[in-house]
């Protein structure tokens, strides 16, 4: 009954007489502007559905004041460095402008390298080779010309590319001469707010291009190309005219209850439960979103001399790790890089867990304690040889001691090592143990025998089995979570209303806010506060 109640302090419909007036269409209407209504709790049916679309920047930006293009204008031409600056001599960087006069900036700066120089007559998409000039008209650099003419441009605006020499010294002359001759420097991510605010992206495809160029393995640059292509996307639109749909079918009965036939519940109850399988689907990305991010990991620790380092090197097939026969050879945290299932992972070798005076060993003891601590999980290893011995249980005991929740929050693996050289003896100390251990590994360091079981034991506590190797499905981000999840309680909010049988008003509000959860992430209903923040994470040049 509270719960009827607090729902009822939302709900406002307008009469219906003033509903009746205007048939309603829903794909035919700016959704950003039925998302606010839908926002302020208004009936989908608005009145003035038929007022016609802001003319700038697009349909997407209905909703917002005009961008600051600071001195150019809402029209402003952009222009900026969009190779890598910095990194050493290339033999290509560009400049791209983008905007209404980006035709005629270049036009300023360059000159093309034809017998009969002419004034510069772009023709789309084709290459020309000339000279940039700077504002006294000398030669600045050798170039070529991309002229990709609106619409057919990343920004759907007017946009020129300059092929310079790679060095900084001549893109930065050539950007010069393009801002002097009329264009402003873009702001981080400028080309691609462009790019949304014109509607050739939406904002979860503008999101995966800031991911693809930060992408620190190909599984992470598959799963932002995924996410360009547009896959994510699909999905959010199609669940999103579903609950338009829906909403439509729920407001006709509220305004033409006599005229036509009762919603069927269980018809509605099974399509709401299709869309929640795919919002499930997409929210079961996430875990292996952030992976792909941040990657794993892992710390290998263990008494001195059970081979530790041995492993480090078979797993990452280097010699990152010095190994030798003398207990206390690693001193300090040594890191190699391996790739598991797509996911960057960073291995930890460890100096020997063990008491010592040694100054410099201390201090190699306490850092392995922390790295082991702050690991995703951790890889205990122990001799085949020496079986599990009192040191191995004061060392367990002691990194338990110091996870506090023994067992728990970080899982962790046994190898038992040199099993070429001995069986391995379980002994009633061992018994004790080795349940805290998520899996039991035997390997031979020296010969990598084993690797590919631990990896598979990393890939099964991780749960990453469902997700195909190589990453090339997308993923979906925190902010895109975020919304998933208010779209799905909104969908166990609705199911329960229609289960309970409350009135029809009931089920449009929850359906309503999983509209609008939807259009946040595609971007359609956004703030300017979060747009900015996500296009200021974007680099300059794109
Ligand atoms: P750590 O101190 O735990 O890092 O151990 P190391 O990796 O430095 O190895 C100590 C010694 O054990 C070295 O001489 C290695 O060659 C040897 N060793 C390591 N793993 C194996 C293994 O699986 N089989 C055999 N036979 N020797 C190993």
């Amino acid at each position: 009954m509270a719960r009827a109640l607090s729902r009822l302090l939302f709900l406002w419909r307008p009469p219906a007489h003033l509903l009746r007036r205007r048939p309603l269409n829903p794909s035919t209407k700016p959704l950003s502007t039925r998302a606010k209504a839908l926002a302020s709790g208004h009936s989908l049916i608005l009145p003035g559905d038929d007022r016609s679309p802001p003319s700038f920047p697009s349909r997407r930006a209905a909703h917002l004041p005009p961008p600051d293009y600071g001195c150019g204008g809402s029209s402003g031409t952009i222009a900026a460095i969009v190779t890598s600056l910095g990194g050493g001599p290339a033999a290509v960087g560009i400049v791209r402008l983008s905007g209404t006069d980006a035709v005629a900036v270049v036009a300023r700066v360059f000159r093309p390298a034809r017998k009969e120089p002419e004034l510069w007559k772009p023709r789309s998409h084709f290459v020309e080779y000339g000279f940039a000039l700077d504002g006294d008209g000398s030669v600045i650099d050798e170039v070529l010309v991309v002229p990709m003419l609106a619409p057919r441009s990343y920004t759907r605006e007017d946009v020129v590319e300059l092929q310079c020499h790679g060095n900084d010294l001549c893109l930065r002359r050539v950007l010069r001469a393009c801002l002097e001759a009329g264009a402003r420097l873009a702001d981080p991510g400028e080309f691609t707010l462009r790019a949304f605010l014109n509607g050739r992206l939406d904002l979860a495809q503008a999101e995966n291009v800031s991911r693809l160029i930060s992408a620190k393995s190909a599984a992470a640059a598959d799963s932002a190309l995924a996410g360009i292509q547009g896959g994510f996307s699909t999905l959010v639109k199609s669940l999103r005219s579903r609950c338009i749909e829906l909403l439509t079918e729920i407001e006709a009965r509220l305004d033409f209850e006599d005229e036509m036939p009762p919603l069927d519940p269980m018809v509605l109850l099974n399509k709401i439960n299709s869309m929640r399988q795919e919002v499930q689907d997409a929210l079961d990305t996430a875990n292996y979103d952030k992976l792909l991010q941040s990657g794993l990991q892992i710390a290998i620790i263990g008494r001195p001399n059970v081979g530790k380092s041995s492993l480090l090197n078979a797993w990452s097939k280097s010699e990152r790790a010095i190994v030798t026969e003398i207990a206390g050879t690693t001193r300090d945290v040594v890191e190699a890089n391996v790739t598991i299932h797509g996911i960057p992972v960073t291995l930890l070798d460890t100096a020997g867990i063990r008491q010592t005076d040694d100054i410099v060993e201390k201090i190699g003891v306490e850092r392995s304690e922390a790295a082991a601590l702050g690991a995703d999980m951790v890889i205990m290893t122990i001799s085949a040889v020496d079986g599990w011995t009192e040191d191995d249980t004061k060392l367990i005991e002691h990194v338990m001691l110091d996870k506090k929740s023994p067992g728990s929050a970080i899982p962790m693996v046994l190898v038992i090592n040199k099993v070429d050289c001995s069986p391995f003896v379980a002994g009633e100390q061992f018994e004790k143990f080795s349940g805290i251990f998520r899996k039991h590994v035997h390997t031979c360091a020296v010969t990598g025998k084993g690797i590919s079981e631990l990896e598979k034991a990393v890939i099964e506590i991780r749960g990453l089995e469902p997700i195909p190797s190589g990453g090339r499905r997308w993923t979906v981000n925190q902010r895109q979570l975020e919304q998933l999840m208010r779209t799905q309680e909104a969908f166990t909010r609705l199911e329960s209303s229609i289960s309970e049988q409350l009135p029809l008003d009931f089920w449009t509000i929850d359906l309503r806010e999983a509209a609008l959860a939807l259009a946040t992430i595609s971007g359609e209903d956004i703030s300017e506060e979060v747009l900015s923040n996500i296009f200021s994470k974007f680099c300059i040049g794109k």
